[in-house]
């Protein structure tokens, strides 16, 4: 997600390209606009997706934690197991009461 005040300034420079007269030039440019996911270091690494495997599993450890989606079976949207959170959440409980 690109922030509002990034989006502005990408804006403004876009504004402020397009008034230039480019008639005389050899090359004209033209600005876009992308969004890319990145990876959220604090959302935790173990939190585990619908395709079964981990957080960080969605994310190329050796390129910058670029998203590349599942490592495993090419899943690209991480969407927490719900199920499998709350077997973790209560597995850490029991395991707080029996030490
Ligand atoms: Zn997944
Ligand atoms: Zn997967």
């Amino acid at each position: 997600m690109i922030k509002n005040e990034d989006m502005k300034e990408l804006v403004d420079d876009y504004e402020e390209k397009s008034k230039k007269d480019y008639s005389n030039k050899p090359y004209i440019f033209e600005s876009s606009v992308s969004e890319q996911a990145l990876y959220n270091p604090k959302y935790g690494d173990d939190r585990v997706c619908k395709c079964g495997h981990r957080y960080y599993r969605h994310f190329d450890t050796y390129d910058d934690m670029y998203a590349c989606g599942c490592k495993y079976c090419g899943c690209w949207d991480f969407e927490e197991d719900i199920k499998s959170a709350r077997k973790t959440k209560l597995q850490k409980i029991k395991d707080l009461l029996k030490s």
